[in-house]
């Protein structure tokens, strides 16, 4: 069945969920109309995603959908922001309804999933390649941001690192795994990252800065670094890695896919000493799980990995030689 761009956005996009009470209009005008409430700020986020450079070719358009706003959502997150609205533009080379119901499903469900809402978009022909842009609430002062780390800061990350570049390699074959049940978890865990959401919230009134883990841990603390002008020491032997990697990798491949590769959309964050107490009650009423690997320093002290007191030397292309 051949659908044109009209008939694609009334079957598969419009009139899918109720409207909320700031949404003056949604689908089917020249723009939708919000309203904001008194005293938030809007926060906003694109990503596209591009077919054989975000994702691999004949994925699961299930898992596609899922993907793409929660890679989306997690941005909202390291900004602590509340999501509240989505737009869809979306280019695919053939108006397939079989692929745009299995799509648009698991898409409205993620969505429901999370409170959001879809408020518009664009439908072309083209290869397939889909921009989300999420529109998000904060209060504030209490937003997070990169630039905002102090000199004596812990830093902390949320989850364990790793295991969905695992996943990767394993989806590419650049890497090899027996056993099916670790496997499958693994491949789940690079499909179906969860974006940190309520642990963003929870963390405005307690961190100084955030991002989400979308490139590697050092790629990503080193933007905070950059934009708050500071360095960092980290210890190696705090990096939260799971021991399903530890027990079925080599140590140069688990390490490697816990600070140099992305996609496990964890947050990086700091925090003053002084809100260590509020930190632990959040952790305790399990709102966050996160480990702290270490400090943020001057910017002369530069970014130090160190294992055992001694510096590791680290580059891109691994870690074999210095452990
Ligand atoms: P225009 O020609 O003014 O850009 P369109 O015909 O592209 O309008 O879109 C008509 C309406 O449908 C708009 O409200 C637009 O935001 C919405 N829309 C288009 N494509 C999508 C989509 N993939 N998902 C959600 N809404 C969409
Ligand atoms: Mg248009």
């Amino acid at each position: 069945m051949k659908y044109n761009e009209f008939e694609i956005i009334s079957k598969f996009f419009k009139d899918r969920q109720k409207k909320d009470k700031n949404q003056i209009k949604g689908i089917g005008d020249d723009s939708a109309l919000i309203k904001i409430p008194k005293n938030n700020l809007l926060a906003v986020s694109t990503d596209t995603l591009v077919e054989g450079t975000h994702f691999l070719k004949n994925i699961d358009p299930k898992d596609l959908a899922y993907k793409a706003v929660a890679v989306n959502l997690s941005d909202l997150a390291a900004m602590g922001a509340r999501p509240k609205w989505i737009t869809l533009s979306i280019t695919m080379p053939k108006s397939d309804s079989i692929w745009l119901t299995s799509f648009s499903t698991s898409f409205f469900n993620i969505l429901n999933k999370y409170k959001l809402k879809l408020i518009g978009g664009d439908t072309n022909s083209g290869p397939l390649s889909i921009t989300l842009s999420i529109y998000g609430l904060t209060k504030g002062k209490r937003t997070l941001l990169r630039g905002n780390a102090k000199k004596g800061d812990l830093i902390y990350v949320t989850g364990k690192l790793g295991e969905s570049a695992a996943g990767l390699s394993l989806l590419q074959k650049t890497t090899f795994l027996k056993n099916i049940k670790i496997y499958n978890y693994l491949i789940k865990k690079h499909l179906k990252p969860i974006p940190r959401i309520s642990e963003g919230i929870a963390l405005r009134n307690i961190a100084n800065a955030a991002i989400d883990i979308s490139d590697g841990l050092i790629s990503d603390l080193g933007h905070i670094l950059k934009n708050s002008k500071c360095g960092a020491n980290i210890d190696l032997n705090k990096i939260p890695i799971s021991k399903i990697l530890i027990d079925n990798f080599k140590i140069n491949e688990y390490l490697n896919w816990s600070l140099n590769s992305g996609e496990d959309y964890e947050l990086c964050f700091t925090i003053s000493k002084k809100n260590i107490k509020k930190l632990n009650i959040a952790i305790k009423n399990k709102i966050i799980k996160c480990t702290c690997i270490g400090y943020i320093t001057t910017v002369e002290n530069g970014f130090n990995l160190i294992k055992n007191k001694k510096k590791i030397i680290f580059t891109k292309s691994g870690f074999n030689h210095f452990i």
